[in-house]
Formats: C-alpha cells, structure tokens, sequence
C-alpha cells in the first residue's frame, strides 16, 4: 500500500489491519490512485525543473537578442545621422525617388539649387515640383525624354548637363537605388558648374586670343622652360625664322638655335639679367645664321619658371644700315670735296678780282679827266660790284671754311668769350650790347662759337633802325643742353622770311648803306648744326627779333662743365 495512504489510515483507524476486508480494494484502489498521483507529481516535478532551465535559457537568449537589437538600433540610429549630416553638408542637390519616381528623400541643397520653395515642398505634390523644375530649363523636353528612359531601364546610370535659362549649368548625375540585390528607386545629384564653365570659357577665349596673337603677330617667339632650356612651344613665324617644323623645335634646348655662342653665359639663367634685349644669331635648322633683335622676359605659372623669348629677323635692317652707312660715307666724302672745291674755287677767285678791283680803281683815278659824268657812274658801279662780288665770294669761303676747318674742342668761358666778340664788332654808341646773366663754360671750338655769336650780335647792329638800340645776351640751361639768345629792339622780321633768312645768299629787306651777303645767318646755322644743335628766330615786326640756339651739352660736360668753371673763372 502507498505509504502516504497507510500512513493517513492509520492515523485514522490506528491500525491498518482493522480496515474492513469489504473496503480493501477500496484502500487498494485508492493506494493505485496516491501511487499514480506520486509518479505523476514526480513527473510534473522533473517537468517543471526542465521547463524553468529552458526558460532561462529562452530568457537569456531573449536579454541577449535585445542587447543586440539595441545595438543595431543605436549603430542604425548613428549611420542615419552620418547619412544626414553628409547629405546636407554635400554641394550636390541630392533628389531621391522611388521606381514610379516619386519623391522620397531629398536634401536642402537640392531645394536651394532647383529655388524651390517652401509652398512647394510643404504640398508634397510631385507635380508642382516638376512643372516649378521644367520651367526653369532651355530644354525642358529633353530633360523629360532623359528623365523618362531612365525610368524605363532602372539599371542605368546617367550624366548629362542641363542648360537653365538665367545661364546657369548643372551636372546631373543619376544611379539606381539597391537595396541588397532589389532596385527599389533612383538617385539623382545635382551640381552647379556655372562659375567653372565659366572660368573655362574665360580661360579658352583668352587662350584663343593668346593663340590669335602668336599666330598673326610678325615676331617669332619660342616658349623655354627656364630650368632646362627646352623649347616648350613655338608660334608658326618662329617655326618660319628657324626653318624647321614646330614638331622639330619643340624638345630642343634653346642654344641649338638661338645664340648659340651662349651656352652656359645666358644673360638670364647665368648671368642674372632680369629682361635681356639684345642683337643675337639665329641658327637656322639648315645651319645658315641670320641676325636677330630679340627680347627675353621671364615668367612663370602653375610653379615653373620660363622665358619667353620674342625676336624678328633684322638681315635686312642690317644690310639697309650698311648701305645708308655706306651712302653717309659717299655723302660725307661730296661733302667734303664740294667744301674744298668750294673753297679753292673762292680762295682763287679772289686775287684775279682783286686785280680787277686794282684797276678799275686806277682808271676810275688816272682817267678821271676823260670820262664823262655817265662814264664816272659806270667805272662807279663796276668798282662797286666787283666789291661785292668779293664780298659774296668772301662768304662762300667763310661758309666753305666750317666744314674744312677743325679746331681741338676746349672749356670756353662764355663770360670771357662774349665781351670779346662785341669788341670786334665795335657797336656804336647808340648801341648797348648788354650780357643779361652769368653764362656758362661750354665745351667746343673757339673759332666757331665766336663765329656764332658775332654774325648774331653784328647783325642787330647792322640792322638797328632805332634811335637807342640795345641788344641782349642770354642763356637758358635745360636738361640736356644750352639755349642762347641774342635779342634786339630793332626792325624785326616778318614771319613769311623765318627761313629764308637762314639760307644762303638770302638778304630780306636790303638798306641803302648796309652790306649784306646773306651769308652771317647760314654760316651761324652750319655751325649750331654741327654741333648737333638748332638755330631759330622769334620776332615782333616794327618792336626787334630774337635769334636762339640750342647747343647740346656733351658727355663729358655734364659731369666735368662744375670743375672746369671753377678753374677758368
Ligand atoms: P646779311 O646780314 O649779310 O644779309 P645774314 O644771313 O646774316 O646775311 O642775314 C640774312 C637776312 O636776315 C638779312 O639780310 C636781314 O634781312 C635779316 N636779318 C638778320 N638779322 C637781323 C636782325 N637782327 N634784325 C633784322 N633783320 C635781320
């Protein structure tokens, strides 16, 4: 019998033997029923402990699954935000749409860049949206077409440039969508690229230019890079000088045709010139050398340094400055044999006219008795051209004597110079001649500076037409050379004879009594220009004239006319 069983009996009955027979298999029954209920309690018992351990572990495996969804949620939570922070801080507009192509996701870039606003936006309408986008484009058509094909293959990618009607540029650039291995929609970007299209066209219309003017411009130039001498690139009159097509210039070192008896002593690279300009030799890709000016000025761009060397073929600017030298030469040698022919021709003339002179002297004495009063007149006359005849004869030899005559060049003191040549030009007493200011020491020849200042002073002498006449001595000093003027309150000279006065033989208005050959003025202009000077006439008719010269100062004066000064004065 079960113990439980037995034991609650005999609590019971006291005895478990005192049960009666007729209820025994009562007891057995009851005994079976504590028995199965002992087993089962037993198995619910073994149940219960099994079920609690996969519970636990069910729990276990539960807190850890949390765990790590936390986790994924907490690492999505980051790579949203990651996503988010790069899509704003993108400089393309970024429109995301699903397969139908409706808008899913874009960012605030995209909004500034297409202006959309924000009614626009907030209405979800896809439509406003396309119509707002279609309306700002050149080509809203085409933008459709592409838009539509790209649909129709969801695969592809695409990029193209969309053209805006205010002239702004954007690069489209679109790409399918995945999800795992799923198309799920499309992304489109969005870059503005007006300023660069922009710098680009700058930069090809300026390089057109550049192109234009190396291409048309009648100087060749050659491009070399500063570091290595190597020609870079040649414009076509370059190529044309050298003789060789650009393909065969190019890659050469410099030397090989320009200058070549320059290596390793190039003004620029070598010798530290900042600008060269000089006559070079071209060597030709024949081997024939030509001449050339040319001018090398450094640059530099994108970190390297070059010199752009510019040069034109002087062959024959040359051989014209040989032929005009050679021509100065002839010039100079006439000259000079017209001078000494001049000259002898008057020096020879003289005495034979000085015998005519003699004798009409003597008949005009010796026979005076003889002639009649017109045959007087007439012995008169001849006396008195062949007087002037030597007079003019005198000035062709004076003229002819500048040329000829060639004196050393000394420091001459103006202030001791000038009272010497009014002595010799005796001004009567209604005549003052009067130095206004200091004047300086100038290098030249004696003879002629005298020359010079006395034709000028002896001629407002001559042709004084006022009761008190004065004359005045001046001079100017400018940067690079002297002005002198002598000036007088005489008749003046009407403007139509400025340059008349000046040329040989050439008298204005002829006074009874004044002796005049034309001559004072050319030979005070010869000598002026000699000197590399300018001679010219300023004057009030009726009121005087003034007569200036400019005298150049020469080298050496400039630098040594103090100390001379001091040691002559
Ligand atoms: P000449 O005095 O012998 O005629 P010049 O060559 O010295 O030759 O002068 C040329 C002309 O210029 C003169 O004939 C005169 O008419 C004019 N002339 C020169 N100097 C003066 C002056 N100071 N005042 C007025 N006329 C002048």
């Amino acid at each position: 019998m079960n113990k439980l069983l037995k034991g609650q009996i005999e609590e019971f009955l006291g005895d478990i033997n005192s049960v009666p027979q007729d209820i025994e298999p009562l007891f057995q029954a009851i005994s079976d029923a504590y028995d199965d209920f002992d087993t089962n309690q037993h198995l619910t018992k073994s149940n219960i402990a099994i079920s609690s351990e996969e519970l636990r572990e069910a729990n276990l495996r539960l807190s850890r699954e949390v765990s790590k969804q936390k986790e994924v949620q907490e690492n999505i939570k980051q790579t949203l935000s990651l996503l988010t922070a790069t899509l704003e801080s993108t400089a393309d507009g970024i429109l995301v749409v699903d397969l139908k192509g409706k808008v899913v996701s874009y960012n605030k870039k995209f909004l500034h860049l297409w202006r959309i606003p924000n009614s626009i936006v907030e209405s979800g309408d896809d439509n406003k949206l396309l119509a707002h986008v279609l309306d700002q484009l050149i080509d809203p058509e085409g933008f459709l077409n592409g838009v539509r094909r790209l649909y129709a293959s969801v695969e592809e990618e695409s990029f193209d440039l969309l053209n805006f009607k205010d002239g702004r540029v954007f690069e489209r650039f679109s790409k399918p969508q995945r999800v795992e291995d799923e198309t799920v929609g499309r992304v489109w970007s969005f870059h503005d690229i007006t300023e660069r299209i922009k710098a680009e066209a700058a930069l090809s219309e300026s390089k057109h230019r550049l192109d234009i003017v190396l291409n048309s411009i009648l100087t060749g130039v050659v491009i070399i890079d500063a570091k290595t001498h190597k020609i870079v690139d040649a414009n076509p009159l370059a190529a044309e000088l050298i003789g060789l097509p650009k393909g065969e210039i190019v890659g050469k070192v410099c030397h090989k045709f320009i200058c070549p008896a320059e290596v390793g002593k190039c003004p620029m690279s070598d010798l530290g010139q900042t600008v060269d300009q000089a006559e070079r030799v071209l060597v030709k890709g024949n081997g024939r050398e030509i001449p050339i000016l040319k001018t090398v000025t450094p640059a530099s761009w994108q970190g390297r340094s070059y010199f752009i060397e510019s040069f034109i073929d002087i062959t024959a600017l040359k051989e014209a400055k040989k032929r005009q030298d050679e021509l100065l030469e002839r010039v100079k040698k006439t000259n000079q044999e017209l001078e000494d022919f001049a000259y002898i021709i008057s020096h020879d003339l003289k005495a034979p006219l000085r015998g005519i002179s003699t004798l009409a002297t003597w008949i005009s004495t010796d026979y005076a008795d003889k002639f009649d009063q017109e045959g007087k007149e007439q012995i008169n006359l001849l006396i008195t051209r062949v007087g002037r005849m030597h007079d003019l004869i005198e000035g062709v030899l004076q003229y002819s004597r500048v040329g000829r005559l060639n004196e050393e060049q000394v420091y001459i003191n103006l202030n001791d110079l000038i009272p010497e040549a009014i002595d010799m030009v005796s001004p009567p007493d209604n005549i003052k001649v009067i130095v206004e200011n200091e004047l300086p020491v100038i290098k030249c020849e004696r003879t002629r500076i005298i020359q010079v200042f006395q034709n000028l002073i002896s001629n407002a002498i001559k042709y004084m037409d006022k009761p008190e006449g004065w004359v005045k001595i001046d001079s100017v000093e400018e940067e690079s050379q002297w002005v002198f003027s002598v000036s007088d309150n005489g008749p003046g000279i009407e403007e139509k004879y400025f340059e008349k006065i000046f040329q040989i033989f050439q008298s204005v208005s002829l006074r009874d009594g004044i002796e005049s050959t034309g001559v004072g003025l050319t030979v005070a202009k010869k000598i002026v220009e000699l000197y590399g000077g300018r001679i010219w006439i300023e004057s009030n008719p009726g009121h005087g004239s003034t007569f200036f010269f400019s005298l150049p100062k020469q080298e050496s004066e400039v630098h040594d006319a103090k100390y001379e000064t001091n040691n002559v004065s």
